[in-house]
């Protein structure tokens, strides 16, 4: 099968979270979502359902968070996204064709480190 997004989601397996009917998450579920590289693809295939579509805590955002931003017709601003040292912008370094600043190289190779980790313990 082809590798998509969703394989690389920090969320993946997780359903020891409760994940979907967190409206307003706990510590522990935001800070997975921030570590998370595929926030921004996440995001993307959230909105692109539309508004009646937009349910529970998901891409690091609320659901109310996510339909306001829908409704304001713009991209998301750099703020609502992961800044450097997360495993998100290194993604985005890549995507936008530059090399990833040393921050986020770190998040990253950490963020691949846990993930093995989490393998190999499960
Ligand atoms: S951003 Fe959060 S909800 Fe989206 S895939 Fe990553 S961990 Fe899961
Ligand atoms: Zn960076």
């Amino acid at each position: 099968m082809t590798k998509t997004w969703r394989d690389d989601a920090a969320c993946r397996g997780r359903t020891d979270l409760d994940w979907f009917r967190q409206g307003k998450p706990p510590p522990e579920v935001r800070a997975l979502c921030a570590a998370c590289p595929v926030q921004a693809e996440c995001l993307a295939d959230d909105l692109s359902r539309g508004l009646e579509e937009i349910h529970y805590f998901r891409a690091g955002m609320t659901a109310p968070e996510r339909r306001r931003l829908l409704r304001s017709d713009r991209p998301p601003r750099p703020r609502e996204l992961m800044p450097c040292g997360t495993a998100a912008a290194y993604r985005r370094h890549l995507r936008g064709g530059d090399e990833a600043c040393t921050l986020c190289k770190l998040a990253n190779a950490n963020y691949q480190r846990l993930k093995r980790y989490e393998c190999e313990a499960s």
